[in-house]
Order: C-alpha cells, then structure tokens, then sequence
C-alpha cells in the first residue's frame, strides 16, 4: 500500500499546465490569467464628485454653519456622464450629482444636506446657502485613484474572481489570455447501473457517480464529458474509452477492485500504462491511475462516498494544476470531536463530519453511519476529519484536524 502523499505526488507528477486561451471575461472566472495586464486608462478617468451637491471652492464656504449660512450664487448644474465648461469663481456654485466629473475651479463637494437646498423652490436655484464648512478636496475622488494609467493591475498567474473581472471590465478589457479548462472524460462502469430517465429493474442501481464527479469537475473549473456507462466486459470498457481520447484526462468509476468483474485495470494494462494501487486510506483504497495513449486516467473506485473523497483528493489537485493553479489542496482546520472513530487497519481515514462554529473553536460532528456506499452522509457533512494512519482513532472531545470541503458554515 502506498500512502496518500506518494499516490498524489504520483498524480501530479504526470499532469501539467494546459495552454493558453483568449476568451470573454465572463467566461474566465476561475481561471488562471496569462498575462500582465497594464491599464490604458486612470480609473476615475477624472476628478468627479462623491456625494450629490454642490461643487465650490472650499476657501468661499470657511466659517459656514446653519447659523451663518454663506450664500453662494448657483450657475449650472452638472450631471454624471456629461462634462461642464462652466467655472466656479469665487461665490458661485454648480450643482452636481455623485459622479459628475468636478468643474473647473471648484475643489470641493458640499453635499444636499448641508445646504439650504430644501427650503428653496427652484431646481437648481438661483442661490445656495452652505449651511457647513468644507475642507479642500472634501467629496471629491481624485483621477487616478484607484487605477493610474501605466499601473500594473493584474499579474500572470492570478485567479479571476468575480473582483478581478470586474477590474478587467472597469478597465475596458472585453477578453484576456487565461490557461484554458480541461475537458474531463466520465466513464461509469457496472452491469448493475441504470441510466436516469430508465425504470429501474429489480438488481439495479442509478449511476450517481458520473453525476456527483461530473458536479465536482464543474466546481472546480474543469469541462466535464460524461460517456455515459460501460458494462462489466472489457470489449465494452475499451469502445467507451475510445471517445475520452480527445480529452484531457479520464476519470473512471468502479471496476477497480478485486471482484471478478473489475475490468478497467485490466483494459488499462492492455491500453497504456498502468500503475495500480492500493492507497493506504479508508474509504478509497483501491485506486488505478496511468495513462491510456497518453491521456491521465484515474480510476476511481466505484462506491459513490468513495469515489468523490478520492476525487477530491486526487482529481482536484490534477484539474487544478491542468488549470496552472498553485495552490491547489483546501483549508484543514482543527476542530473538536463530537463523536467517534476508530482505526483498526493503520489506514488514514477520512470521517464526514458537519463542522460548526462554536465561540472560538470549531466542532466536529460526524454525520452518522460512514459505510461508503452512505451517500446522504457525504451530503450532510462539510469537511473531514482527518485521522491519521499510526493511531487508534479519535473519541469524544479529542482535538482532530479537518479537510474543509466546503468552507461555508451553513
Ligand atoms: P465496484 O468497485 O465496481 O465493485 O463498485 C463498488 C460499489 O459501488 C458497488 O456497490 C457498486 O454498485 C457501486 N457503484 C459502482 N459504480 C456506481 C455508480 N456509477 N453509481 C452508483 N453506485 C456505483
Ligand atoms: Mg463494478
């Protein structure tokens, strides 16, 4: 048996950076920019105002309160999106909306609320009371200050949040080159499964498994391809297989054990290279990775808690790297055990928990019976705890680590 480490490294070392794509921004998210990106603009492109008001010169408005009003005559208005040639001189004021580049002469912004506006019939009136000083600058933002034409906004190598796509659209930037997502091949293979949409006969099962890794590859940015099922004869393992050969990797399910029925690491062996293993881990020991004519395959094994713990330990970290991503495992946190597990064999085990806040310390529930054919546990649960292979298992109140696969505490 090899460890979960070696059988990673192992994975990885096999999988590398896919190329380059130019795409629309919308379509990016997620993915790994190519390229440094400069502004060609300043981001505001120039001094505007940040409150509704009225834009002065500060030095008019000194000494200004609701006792002693200064009054100021208004000659314009501006609004967002429009440019004024007007000036402000001393004791004059132009009208002005939140975003409305700042006139000419003015250094500062009074807002509504601090003027008499109110109490004055005609919009814009013909004069305004300033009811509160202001200093130079105040309630305007200056050109430049969040971006300055030349800055490097984005580096190669940054992931596109939905912040950075806006960036790259306040910048006027439609399309970028990003590392592009790989196209993920799905084979379920077993006589017992049923397609969705079929009545399911007595003996039978619906495949759940090309769904929930199909899920998984679309959460975690890949392309997913489901080839549908193979039964359990390799001549039928080997036709499906054929069409995975386009894509950038294959992920199969079941077929991977020592059953008499466990085709795949034999059509494996005949169509590329094989290494099968057993990894040292529960659930998910048997595990076949290699490569048929050169595209990765990870054969999964075919129990439905199995087959998502083992691709997210496994296939994540693949699709990741394919996708030039760096980071590539999830947040482990230490958390209290409420509830128990053993370890009987010196595997490592993975235990679905539901991890919760509590005041400063996270707990730890595991989420009921861990067989791993137990699929509903996989869903009650937000993390795993993690117990390592040289211990007995962990009690009640022990201090555990926990894999978060999802981050979220709902
Ligand atoms: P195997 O490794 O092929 O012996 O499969 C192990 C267990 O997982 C069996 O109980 C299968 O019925 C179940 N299984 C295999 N493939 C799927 C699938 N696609 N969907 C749901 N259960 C499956
Ligand atoms: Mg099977």
């Amino acid at each position: 048996m090899i460890s979960v480490e070696e059988a990673l490294d192992k994975v990885l070392s096999y999988v590398y950076m896919l190329e380059v794509e130019e795409k629309p921004i919308l379509d990016c998210l997620g993915q790994v920019l190519d390229e440094d990106i400069y502004s060609p603009l300043s981001v505001p492109p120039l001094d505007n105002s940040a409150m509704d008001g009225y834009a002065v010169k500060a030095d008019d408005a000194a000494g200004a309160s609701a006792f002693s009003p200064v009054t100021l005559d208004v000659i314009g208005e501006v609004k967002a999106g429009t440019v004024t040639r007007q000036e402000v001189t001393t004791h004059t004021a132009i009208r002005i909306m939140t975003g409305a580049p700042l006139p000419n002469g003015a250094d500062s912004v009074v807002q509504f609320e601090h003027t008499d506006e109110e109490q004055r019939g005609q919009r814009p009136p013909r004069q305004i009371g300033i009811l509160q000083a202001v200093t130079k600058g105040q309630n305007v933002r200056r050109a430049g200050e969040d971006i300055a034409r030349g800055d490097l906004v984005l580096t190669k190598g940054t992931v596109l949040r939905p912040a950075e796509i806006g960036v790259l659209a306040s910048l006027g930037q439609g399309s970028v080159n990003v590392i592009r997502r790989p196209v993920v091949a799905i084979l379920a293979t077993g006589d017992e499964l049923v397609q969705l949409g079929q009545p399911l006969p007595e003996g039978k099962i619906y495949n759940s498994n090309s769904y929930s890794t199909a899920a998984l590859v679309l959460r975690y940015g890949g392309i997913p391809r489901v080839l549908g099922i193979a039964t359990d004869s390799a001549a039928d393992i080997e036709d499906k297989i054929r069409q995975a050969l386009s894509s950038d990797m294959l992920l199969t399910s079941g077929g991977v054990s020592m059953g008499d029925y466990d085709f795949v690491k034999e059509v494996l062996a005949e169509q590329g290279e094989v290494s099968f293993w057993t990894v040292r881990m529960k659930p998910g020991k048997p595990l076949a990775f290699g490569n048929i004519k050169g595209i990765p395959h990870l054969g999964l094994p075919g129990n439905p808690v199995s087959v998502m713990i083992t691709f997210e330990l496994f296939a994540r970290p693949a699709i990741l790297k394919m996708m030039g991503k760096k980071n590539l495992s999830k947040p482990v946190v230490e958390a209290t055990l409420e509830g128990r597990v053993k370890n009987t064999d010196g595997r490592r085990i993975f235990a679905r928990a539901a991890v919760r806040r509590d005041g400063e310390r996270y707990l730890a529930r595991i989420t009921g019976p861990q067989g791993s054919g137990i699929l509903t546990s996989m869903s009650q649960a937000n993390g795993l705890v993690i117990v390592p292979e040289d211990s007995e298992g962990a009690k009640d109140g022990d201090t555990v680590k926990v894999l978060m696969l999802n981050w979220s505490e709902e």
